[in-house]
């Protein structure tokens, strides 16, 4: 089974996965996904901008039944589980993530970035997208 991303320049992957932002040339303002103009100047110099693996729960909430299609392309009905969904702020931008898992998670807790997987596409490819878990046990203190 080969693994095929959710989309093409969401993150880059699969090694050292991190999710690709832009960043405008005029104010330096941040933004996930990549946008062709500055939502804050207008601009339209954007260039691409990685963000950082780790970052701070800002808020989340648990997603109890599917989202509407499409633009979600996940399970549905009894194939369906419920999954965390929340913000977290990578430095300069707060980026709307799944999370791995929904218990034990704070405001303001360390979390860093990982592909999980997604779905299985009608060609048999393991779809892969981004979530955040929480950094916990050794080598948490980074
Ligand atoms: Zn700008």
């Amino acid at each position: 089974m080969d693994r095929v991303p959710v989309a093409k320049g969401v993150f880059t992957w699969p090694a050292d996965p991190r999710l690709i932002g832009s960043r405008c040339a005029a104010c330096a303002i941040v933004t996930f996904p990549v946008q062709d103009s500055c939502p804050r100047c207008a601009a339209t110099e954007m260039a691409e901008h990685l963000l950082p693996r780790r970052g701070r729960l800002w808020a989340w909430t648990t997603q109890e039944f599917p989202p509407p299609s499409p633009p979600y392309a996940g399970p549905t009905g009894a194939a369906f589980v419920p999954y965390g969904v929340g913000y977290v702020e990578l430095g300069e931008v707060r980026v709307e993530t799944r999370l791995t898992r929904t218990e034990g998670l704070r405001i303001g807790m360390d979390m860093e970035l990982v592909l999980i997987p997604f779905r299985t596409d009608d060609d048999g490819n393991e779809v892969v997208t981004f979530a955040f878990r929480p950094v916990d046990g050794p080598g948490a203190s980074m």
